[in-house]
């Protein structure tokens, strides 16, 4: 579950891996630069998954035997284990109580009030057996879930946050950071690139990166992390393609 830094539950839609605009407005708009995730180890496990190859041996190293251990291993893959345990944002309880105290201290105030966010996460906690589940994070799951490879490998089996079994909790202070700048050329869907003029210069394409994030927001200007790649291949074909048009 993501909270802001006053233990208020992000709205809905607003869940990890959803619009991360509308996520970024909702977090500046709390006056405060941070928020919190708050999950168990089943969840870590399973959901936590660090950007680079290096940072996921078995996926990448297209090893069968380490992916295997996913589903065997209590433990997350190690380079998200030795940020669980070693991570100066991550804290791990085994009670909620515990684990709220410790949410404060990290940043030095009280603002985390333990029955407030005790209310919201056994509020979602109780939709976990509703067939007719109302808690739109919960049906994102369920819906997730119906895809094999997710099922797998990508989404914990929705169970209560605050069942024992699923311990210890854990929460993890998110930081907002710049990782990009989205910037680059701007460009028609052939790849041509405009002038600070805003004229089409003739016999100039731009692809990719180049050309602002994920090919000049191939998937759209709140288009989701992991769909870049695609929106890359596909400006560059554009481009290939209109390139040639104009030679011949
Ligand atoms: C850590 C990380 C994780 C990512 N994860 C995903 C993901 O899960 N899914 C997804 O879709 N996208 C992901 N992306 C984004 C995706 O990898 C990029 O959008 C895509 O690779 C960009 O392709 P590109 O060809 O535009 O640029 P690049 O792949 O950056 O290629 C540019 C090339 O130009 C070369 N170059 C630079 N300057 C010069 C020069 N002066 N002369 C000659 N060559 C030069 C560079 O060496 C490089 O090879 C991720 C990116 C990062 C950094």
């Amino acid at each position: 579950m993501w909270f802001d830094a006053t233990g208020t539950r992000l709205p809905s839609p607003l869940f990890p891996g959803s619009d991360t605009l509308g996520q970024l407005q909702y977090i500046v708009s709390t006056g405060y630069d941070y928020s919190w995730f708050v999950l168990t180890q089943s969840i870590i496990k399973k959901e936590f998954a660090l950007s680079g190859s290096e940072q996921n041996p078995d996926l990448t190293g297209k090893s069968w035997r380490m992916t295997a251990r996913r589903a065997i291993n209590k433990g997350a893959p190690a380079p998200v284990e030795a940020f669980k345990m070693k991570g100066v944002d991550f804290i791990v309880r085994d009670s909620l109580a515990d684990l709220v105290s410790a949410m404060n201290a990290l940043v030095g105030d009280n603002l985390l009030k333990l029955e407030y966010l005790k209310a919201q996460i056994e509020a979602r906690d109780r939709e976990i057996d509703n067939p007719y589940v109302k808690d739109t994070q919960v049906m994102n799951i369920h819906n997730a879930r119906r895809y094999i490879g997710d099922r797998l490998i990508r989404t914990a089996k929705p169970h209560r946050i605050l069942d024992p079994a699923h311990g210890p909790l854990i929460a993890v202070k998110l930081n907002i950071v710049t990782r990009k700048t989205l910037g680059g050329f701007k460009t028609d869907l052939d790849s041509r690139v405009f002038g600070s003029d805003g004229q089409i210069m003739p016999g100039l394409y731009a692809a990719g990166e180049a050309a602002g994030f994920g090919g000049g927001g191939m998937h759209g200007y709140r288009s989701l992390e992991g769909t870049f790649l695609g929106g890359c291949l596909f400006s560059g074909r554009n481009a290939g393609r209109a390139a040639a048009q104009a030679a011949s």
